[in-house]
């Protein structure tokens, strides 16, 4: 579903990625593991093809099994290209694009925005992907519906929807406001980058019960960047690979995160 081969990227020219490759297939987590400043998140952002993240060589390329006519697919012969086994040419589609085709990157707008609630946020965001995809806009009522469904099956109160985005959340609201955004887009396929270190117990249990409930689908994929072998127990990766300078190291299953967990990266994967 995701295919991405030799990847090179820079950031600001200075070389990150250097020959990444990675397959997710239809219907499996992959974990992404890896020291601190390995390319993780160079990585989220390169897929995601946010502004600054320069791509020198390789492909990158997305097969959503079940893909929406649209204005995204009708592009596909013409600018986008197919890359040979019909999937989409990720690396030479506009953000907004990759997000119309069912790619999600966790809380793509981590900023605070005063004045705007998360409710409004959401139906904006949902609205503008649905014109993309040539779908109707849904009405405020339905789209009330939806938000208080998979509000309530995240436990959240459904008072924090009228607050400004992200103005005063904590930790484990931001992280039940991530997978409610993930919840209601309803992607086919989620690039989730763990980043914040100050993730708690409530909050990793949080997002791998959001990952298993909203992704895992025969028909979804998620690539989850980590260094939390915890929040692994909860989501139980297909496969687990290591980040190590640029590019994929090693590759297993949980039993090479515990490994990681115990014996450090550089044991491991030297
Ligand atoms: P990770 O997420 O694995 O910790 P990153 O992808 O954030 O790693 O960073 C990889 C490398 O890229 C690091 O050496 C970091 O210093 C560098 N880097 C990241 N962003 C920038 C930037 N905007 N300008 C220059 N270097 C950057
Ligand atoms: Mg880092
Ligand atoms: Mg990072």
């Amino acid at each position: 579903m995701l295919n991405i081969t030799n990847l090179h990227a820079t950031v600001a020219d200075k070389p990150i990625l250097k020959g990444l490759t990675l397959d997710v297939p239809a219907g499996e987590v992959h974990a992404i593991m890896g020291p601190n400043g390995s390319g993780k998140s160079t990585l989220a952002y390169t897929l995601a093809g946010r502004p600054g993240y320069d791509v020198t060589d390789g492909s990158a390329t997305f097969s959503p099994p079940s893909f929406v006519p649209s204005e995204v697919e009708g592009r596909v012969s013409t600018s986008l290209g197919t890359n040979g086994g019909g999937g989409l040419d990720l690396l030479e589609m506009e953000p907004h694009e990759r997000a119309a085709a069912g790619l999600f990157l966790g809380f793509q707008y981590p900023v605070e925005i005063p004045g705007v609630s998360y409710l409004q946020f959401l139906r904006e965001s949902l609205n503008a992907q649905r014109r993309a995809r040539g779908e109707g806009e849904l009405s405020g009522a339905d789209f009330i519906k939806l938000a208080r469904a998979q509000a309530a099956a995240l436990d959240m109160d459904a008072e924090m929807l009228k607050r400004p985005v992200n103005v005063g959340f904590s930790g484990g609201e931001k992280k039940r406001a991530e997978m409610l955004q993930m919840g209601i887009m309803d992607p086919k396929f989620a690039i989730l980058d763990e980043t914040d270190s100050g993730l708690d117990i409530d909050a990793l249990r949080i997002v791998g019960e959001g990952i298993n409930r909203i992704m895992r689908k025969a028909d979804k994929g998620v690539l989850l960047i980590t260094h939390y072998e915890r929040l692994l127990e909860h989501v139980r990766p297909d496969r687990v690979h290591v980040l190590q300078a640029g590019r994929i190291t090693r590759s297993g299953d949980i039993e090479l995160a515990r490994t990681l967990e115990r014996e450090g990266y550089a044991e491991v994967a030297a």
